[in-house]
């Protein structure tokens, strides 16, 4: 027996097809009769179609969510939601609407509800990641948990499948890390375990036959379990890793966590077997971390950082961020080791084979962080 401490969620979700069309009645649940629509400037049109949804209800569309949530946009979305008497917001679209969504949320202390139609998961979690002035920063806040998810499947079959293929892996990255994280629980690894078959199962038929509902229905159930881990307990190295690279060299959010889980879910191995043996059962092969590169490659997922932009020349700097102030890891962190994972993973190579001369778990060392 492990002892365990578990933390439940407060966020009402409604799943399925076709549920958009009960979204007035949400934000009514919520006693607000307001609501300020949010999406990317991609995703105007589906933001347009929710507004007509919530027919009188709506005040209006704010369309210039951009990614990592940059300061500067929120404060001209924050003016748009005063100026319009907003009491709510409802974000349609992926982390970016969503992340605007939370940073309105804990400025105005309004509701915030969202129409997922990406996989990558923030509805679920209270993280927010805000950009100024070139840094990122990244809290877990409370005050930033949605009230409302409205899972609509019908909203992600627009997403071009190779979108849905870098989005999927970055649920499965939550996964993989709540699997082996430090406060995970039963409950987590349960969950976590689910998100891994259901995404195994529907990312290639996603990638196959992009308009099959059945596929995009499993995925974005796996995305929702797992994006619910991503909320629930910490994350390590390889957040850290995709965090300092987002945030250093301004790379894509999907596309980083599809390079680089490979190369980390290789480092962990030999550190977290219950972990391993879990991805072993939804992505069978002798060894895990080459089942997710090929899986990854399978999809068509790009291997390589150099080619998301990352230059050769930021591998020791990027590898000193990742071990000055890192996280919690299964496995201790050492600069040399990181720097041997990013070279990897910059060039694209295969995750390195299974070290025989692994540390036990018990000697991992490093603070706790989101
Ligand atoms: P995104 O929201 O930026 O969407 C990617 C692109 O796909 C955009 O151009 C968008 O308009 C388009 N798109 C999305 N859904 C579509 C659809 N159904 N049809 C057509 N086009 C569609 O990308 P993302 O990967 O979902 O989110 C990335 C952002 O979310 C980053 O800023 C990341 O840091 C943040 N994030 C935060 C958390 C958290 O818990 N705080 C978790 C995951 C990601």
């Amino acid at each position: 027996m492990r002892a365990f401490v578990h933390r439940g969620q407060v966020t009402k979700v409604v799943f399925g097809t076709g549920t958009r069309n009960g979204i007035a009645e949400e934000v009514r649940a919520l006693g607000c009769d307001r609501a300020l629509v949010l999406s990317t400037p991609g995703q105007t049109g589906q933001a347009h179609e929710v507004r007509e949804l919530l027919g009188p209800l709506a005040v209006g569309v704010f369309d210039q969510a951009a990614p990592h949530t940059p300061v500067a946009v929120t404060e001209k979305a924050v003016d748009a939601v005063r100026a319009a008497g907003a009491d709510c917001v409802v974000a349609v679209g992926g982390g970016s609407a969503i992340g605007l969504g939370k940073a309105i949320a804990l400025r105005t202390g309004h509701a915030h509800i969202a129409l997922p139609t990406t996989y990558a998961g923030s509805e679920m979690t209270p993280i927010l990641g805000e950009t100024q002035g070139g840094a990122k920063t990244t809290r877990r806040l409370p005050e930033v948990l949605l009230r409302t998810v409205v899972y609509d499947v019908d909203l992600t079959l627009t997403l071009p499948p190779h979108v849905a293929a870098v989005s999927g892996l970055n649920a499965m990255a939550h996964a993989v890390e709540a699997l082996y994280a430090q406060d995970r629980d039963p409950l987590a690894f349960l969950t976590a375990g689910e998100a891994l078959d259901a995404l195994a199962t529907a990312l290639p038929e996603v990638v196959r036959r992009p308009a099959d509902p059945g596929a995009r229905g499993t995925a974005l159930y796996g995305a929702w379990l797992a994006g619910t881990c991503l909320g629930t307990v910490g994350m390590a190295l390889h957040h850290k890793v995709c965090h300092v690279l987002g945030g250093t060299f301004d790379l894509p959010h999907a596309e980083t966590h599809a390079v680089v889980l490979p190369h980390v879910v290789a480092y962990n191995a030999p550190a977290a077997a219950p972990a391993m043996e879990r991805i072993g059962r939804a992505l069978p092969g002798p060894d895990p971390a080459a089942a997710v590169f090929a899986f990854a490659g399978r999809l068509g997922a790009p291997r390589a950082l150099r080619d998301l932009g990352m230059p050769e020349s930021g591998i020791a700097s990027a590898a000193d961020l990742i071990v000055r102030d890192g996280y919690w890891n299964p496995r201790p962190v050492d600069h040399e080791a990181v720097r041997g994972l990013l070279r990897r993973a910059w060039a694209g190579e295969p995750p390195q084979a299974r070290s025989p001369h692994s540390p036990h778990p018990d000697n991992a060392t490093g603070a706790r962080h989101a």
